[in-house]
């Protein structure tokens, strides 16, 4: 079965509400990657590399996937990692994939207004925190760029908390500041509806960037040493966060505009600026941010098929999602590859420099997967990739962990000065 290329929750201009979640929970796994066999000499390079180095993921939706599973319902006891899971993630897989850190995501919708945010946010913070609790030989919370180290040198995954999006704080910097608390340690300045105080990437702009308000919850997650994170807002709202923070920003889940020119990704002029802030982007696998020929597939075929089918079901959802799916097997859609993440992966790089590139997959987040890109086993298959375009050891090393453990730590120096003012 073959779905829309979209992603349900970077990219909601095509699938919103509860059709997404239909088609999320509905979505096949394909069988994780295998690497060829001339390929098998940079294979082991990057198993060395991520071996030493801690491969750090910026954005895994696995909280939200397990609350919307259509078994376990939000149990995390039902919804089993030391098993194969219906999702992305599994302990066997993040083995395979040699995951050495993973900021899980802890979405929360920014459409759903009759519930209230911050209830939402809080279920979703206590899902991921029950995860982390289960499994206490496998996975740590970690607060800190010294926790990550921590954790990966006895053999756990460091386990973080990033927020997603800004929405969740209901205007309130007190919010913000339990959110750090409850260990938070990013926040997406919006998600996709844009805000009282930043536009969103996929929403009408309506501040031209940040308010005034906007500005100082830049400067009170500085002073807490919460990473700023500019996915999902408009290139104004990145502008103007990149003049406010103090700290170096990053992009947890986004890839390069100059390669597919959809809001969701990183304009050239925004890169160009990074090496002075010092942030990174942590380039992401949403196939239609990633491959040109899906997005214009998504655009030209998918999207106006979707809205012929709400046109005719109403209200109907189940009757939509079928529908969906049937029209979907029918259209075989193009795929992304994982030779055009790492192209995005090599762009950043070029326009940015090799300090300010990561990787942010989005795993859990996506129901369509870039070819070679399957689930969180995959990783060291991109590495192997890159290796063979000539990367050096020190280079994917930065790409794997050290730049987002320099930044890390960059945000936490800044907030010990700014909490001593
Ligand atoms: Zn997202």
């Amino acid at each position: 079965m073959s779905l829309p290329s979209v992603s349900l929750r970077c990219a909601s201009f095509l699938l919103t509400g509860a059709l997404g979640f239909f088609l999320l929970l509905s979505a096949s796994q394909p069988l994780a990657a295998q690497a060829g066999g001339s390929n098998d000499r940079y294979l082991d390079r990057a198993k060395r590399i991520l071996r030493q180095t801690p491969l750090i993921d910026t954005h895994n939706d696995l909280p939200w996937r397990i609350r919307e599973d259509s078994i376990a319902r939000g149990n995390v006891d039902a919804y089993d990692l030391r098993k194969r899971t219906r999702g992305h993630t599994d302990f066997d897989r993040l083995k395979k994939g040699m995951v050495g850190a993973q900021f899980w995501s802890v979405y929360t919708p920014g459409d759903w207004r009759d519930s209230g945010y911050a209830r939402v946010q809080l279920e979703q913070i206590a899902i991921a925190r029950q995860v982390i609790a289960k499994y206490p030989d496998r996975l740590a919370l970690a607060l800190s760029a010294n926790d990550i180290r921590r954790d990966f040198k006895q053999g756990k995954i460091g386990s973080l908390l990033g927020l997603e999006g800004g929405h969740a704080i209901e205007n309130s910097l007190g919010a913000l500041r339990a959110y750090y608390d409850l260990g938070v340690r990013y926040m997406t300045l919006t998600h996709n509806v844009t805000l009282d105080w930043a536009d969103a990437a996929n929403d009408s702009a309506k501040h031209g960037g940040l308010t005034p308000f906007g500005d100082s919850v830049v400067r009170e997650m500085n002073r807490l040493g919460m990473l700023v994170d500019l996915s999902h807002v408009s290139p104004a709202t990145m502008s103007d966060a990149l003049n406010v923070s103090q700290a170096p920003v990053i992009f947890s889940h986004s890839s390069a505009r100059g390669l597919v020119d959809v809001p969701r990704n990183v304009p050239d002029s925004i890169l160009r600026r990074l090496s002075a802030n010092g942030g990174v982007v942590m380039v992401t696998f949403v196939p239609g941010f990633v491959s040109p020929a899906v997005l214009l597939y998504d655009q030209n075929t998918t999207r106006p098929a979707i809205q012929e089918l709400r046109k005719r079901f109403g209200d109907d959802t189940a009757a939509i999602t079928r529908a969906t799916k049937e029209w979907s097997s029918t259209h075989p859609a193009p795929r992304a590859t994982l030779s055009q993440v790492a192209d995005h992966i090599e762009y950043v790089r070029r326009l940015a420099g090799v300090d300010h590139v990561g990787i942010g997959g989005d795993f859990d987040g996506i129901s369509e997967v870039p070819q070679g890109l399957e689930d969180v086993s995959t990783y060291p298959a991109l590495f192997a990739e890159l290796a063979r375009r000539g990367w050096s050891d020190n280079d994917l090393r930065k790409l794997a962990g050290e730049n987002f453990l320099r930044v890390f730590a960059q945000a936490e120096s800044v907030a010990k000065r700014l909490q001593k003012k």
